[in-house]
């Protein structure tokens, strides 16, 4: 079988790796993928863009692509699914009415209200006066939320009125283009982040192990926001009795909600959610998509084959198939990054050291790195590689991803040191 695999960040390599462990799966074509993917045995990039749906679909028609899996937001709020589709392709992720779900923060919002989901107190705004005077009533302090896709960089935590009263009138000044169309200004939450990904096929929900990521830039989660600088899984933190409540007052009740809006979801449902001290949570944001870096710590330890769950996902016979497997142990992934990143940051870099890291048992999956005229490895984006690695318990996973990263250098890289300092605190 010949699948497509649609992005070119870390994600789309793990898929593409895991993807290529199953015997039924021959061939990946990563669109456009990265220099992991290029160099990856089985792999070969395509360098389209990942909305170019007609030269996507036409060449998947040729090619006689068996499956296409969407690793990002865009493409699936752009309807890449519903265009494919309709050429007749099977394809991984849900329909542009079901990547609302991600793609408008007001709309999951009103979907988690209606499935009586829990999730932060919030209000929705389409004029600035209105935001700000809402902000007073409430204090800091407070969220506001850009309502479209931005990149991760459409939410302000703001600690003062005046910060709070800057990020609506970004918002509304068109920082973020028609994503700032509405505000979403959402009570401040204290807690810890986890992101409880599962697979449905719009009837049955099989949560994947859940995990932990980091957002921020700094050790001690600190400094500002990034796309994620390091993750592991499963993390002790989702408790059973957690993932029991997750399933039912979250997943189950937020599929039937959208049955009843007539949408038949299938593919990656993520719930982030922020766990308060004595083990209460709530909904921050959903997903439609595999998480980056989560995916990367969560697939090495599937046993079950990706593509046997992502067909049975497809054909909606999630309830058929055995229990998923996985292996026991921790995984944790640490991000390298480029210097400046999040911010301005340069490319171009030469990488040295990954078959080193890999030899000394770690797994580097790449995400903003491509291939130079000489076959060398060069940085191309803001977060660079994510070296992971998996063990018995977490201490093991750990200590691989930092042995390997100690051999990769690239100028000015950059990576956070205390990634799992949670876990590693939690379990003692
Ligand atoms: P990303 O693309 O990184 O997932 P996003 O743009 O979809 O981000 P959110 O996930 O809703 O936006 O928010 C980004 C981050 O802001 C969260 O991961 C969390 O750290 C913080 N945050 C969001 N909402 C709240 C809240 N109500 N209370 C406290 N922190 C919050």
């Amino acid at each position: 079988m010949k699948v497509l695999v649609i992005g070119n960040g870390g994600r789309e390599h793990a898929l593409a790796w895991k993807l290529l462990q199953s015997e039924r799966v021959n061939q990946v074509v990563c669109v456009p993928g990265n220099g992991g993917t290029a160099n990856l045995k089985g792999c070969q990039n395509l360098p389209l863009s990942v909305n170019d749906f007609p030269a996507i679909g036409k060449f998947a028609l040729e090619y006689n692509i068996s499956l296409v899996v969407v690793g990002p937001e865009v493409p699936l709020a752009n309807g890449i699914t519903d265009y494919l589709q309709e050429l007749g392709l099977m394809v991984f992720g849900p329909n542009r009415n079901g990547a609302q779900i991600e793609a408008s923060k007001s709309w999951a919002k009103s979907l988690m209200q209606e499935a009586g989901v829990p999730t932060a107190k919030a209000a929705v705004f389409d004029q600035a006066h209105l935001a700000k005077i809402y902000v007073q009533q409430q204090g800091v302090p407070i969220v506001i939320k850009a309502d479209g896709l931005a990149a991760g960089k459409g939410v302000t935590v703001a600690e003062t009125i005046t910060q709070a009263e800057m990020a609506i009138d970004a918002i509304f000044q068109g920082q973020f283009g028609s994503a700032g169309n509405f505000v979403v200004i959402e009570e401040y939450l204290l807690g810890q982040e986890v992101s409880v990904l599962a697979i449905t096929d719009g009837v049955t929900i099989r949560p994947l192990l859940p995990a932990q990521d980091h957002k921020r830039i700094g050790e001690g989660d600190t400094g500002e926001n990034t796309g994620g600088m390091g993750a592991y899984a499963p993390t002790p933190i989702a408790t059973p009795e957690l993932m029991s409540r997750v399933q039912t007052e979250v997943l189950e009740s937020t599929i039937s909600a959208l049955n009843q809006r007539g949408i038949d979801y299938r593919g990656i449902l993520y719930a982030g959610l922020m766990v308060a001290d004595n083990g209460d949570f709530r909904v921050l944001e959903f997903n439609c998509r595999f998480g980056d870096p989560e995916t990367q710590v969560i697939l090495p330890l599937l046993e079950t084959p990706l593509d046997e769950l992502i067909l049975a996902c497809i054909h909606q016979r999630l309830a058929h198939i055995p229990p998923l497997v996985w292996k026991s142990g921790a995984a944790a992934t640490v991000v390298a990054a480029s210097a400046g990143y999040p911010g301005n940051y340069q490319k171009g870099q030469v990488i040295t050291g990954i078959p080193n890291a890999e030899i000394s048992g770690a797994k580097v999956f790449h995400a903003g790195t491509k291939l130079n005229a000489q076959g060398q490895i060069i940085s191309d984006g803001g977060r660079v590689l994510n070296i992971t690695g998996w063990g018995e318990n977490f201490h093991q996973a750990i200590a691989q991803a930092y042995h390997g990263i100690q051999q990769i250098e690239f100028s000015g890289m950059y990576y956070r040191r205390d990634i799992g300092h949670r876990v590693l605190k939690f379990i003692g």
